[in-house]
């Protein structure tokens, strides 16, 4: 695919891997449709969209809601004039040991914490792969759905729910290529490693201290080195099936 003047929708977009990954797909020349639940977010990101030499629109949209995707990517074709790629990036992390016994007491992951995380990050990518896709169908010119998975996906310590929902999208993407093929629309994955953003920011310094060292490139990544990643998904068009490793190494 060649990305000049194509639609591509990023969920997550307002900060983080996902602004990121818009303002990196601009400079190729892609049009955006930027998603995400905060306008002011989206705004900024816009703004580097545009400082990048490209156009986009944001929209409000709460990926975990079927009636809000549906709207949202009806919307983006129309206004648009199509869609030719997705990016389903937007993810929250609620982390907790499944149970965990302090001073005698055993407490539990609650069903909310476990359900909050598979709601956005798995549920979330299921919606919005599948809107994507009736549209790319629509449009009859194909395309390509990248599914953000993590590291994680492995299983991860403190991660139920994450690990669980990361492991979902990366073999929805297996299944998407299978099954959407025949209409030119491609499926991938990509697992991060531990990418500096506002959501690794979030972790106790010591953590993230402990967590560096462990990875052989010594260092965290960068979210242009993801962007770089998903720019070649959405170029490749041999690409299909396959989830790829961006993780300076690391093995969980
Ligand atoms: P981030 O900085 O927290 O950004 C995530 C974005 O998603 C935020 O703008 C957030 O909006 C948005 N979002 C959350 N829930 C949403 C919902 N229900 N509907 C629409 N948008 C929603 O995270 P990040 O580090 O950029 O991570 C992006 C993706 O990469 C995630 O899927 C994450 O799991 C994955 N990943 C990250 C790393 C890493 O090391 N950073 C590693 C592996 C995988 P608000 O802020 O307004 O809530």
């Amino acid at each position: 695919m060649n990305l000049h003047n194509k639609v591509i929708a990023v969920t997550g977009a307002g900060q983080g891997l996902g602004r990121a990954m818009a303002v990196y797909l601009a400079s190729k020349g892609a049009r955006l449709a930027i998603i995400d639940l905060d306008e002011s977010h989206m705004a900024e990101t816009l703004r580097q969209v545009e400082a990048a030499g490209s156009t986009g629109r944001s929209y409000v949209c709460n990926v975990a809601k079927e009636d809000q995707v549906e709207a949202t990517f009806a919307a983006i074709s129309a206004d648009l004039g199509g869609l030719h790629g997705l990016v389903n990036n937007a993810g929250i992390l609620r982390d907790g040991l499944m149970v965990k016994v302090k001073d005698g007491e055993v407490t539990k992951m609650s069903l909310a914490q476990w359900q909050s995380v598979i709601d956005v990050n798995l549920t979330g990518v299921f919606l919005c792969g599948r809107e994507a896709a009736v549209q790319m169908i629509k449009g009859g010119e194909g395309g390509c759905i990248i599914n953000i998975s993590s590291i994680s996906r492995a299983g991860n310590m403190g991660q139920s729910n994450y690990s669980a929902a990361k492991a979902g999208v990366a073999s929805m993407a297996v299944v998407w290529a299978k099954e959407l093929a025949r209409y030119g629309i491609r499926a991938n994955a990509i697992a991060p490693g531990f990418i500096a953003t506002e959501m690794t920011a979030s972790m106790k310094p010591e953590a993230l201290e402990k967590m560096t060292a462990g990875i052989p490139a010594k260092r965290m990544g960068v979210p242009d080195e993801i962007a770089h990643a998903v720019s070649f998904l959405l170029e490749n068009d041999y690409m299909s099936g396959r989830v790829v490793e961006v993780d300076g190494g690391l093995r969980l």
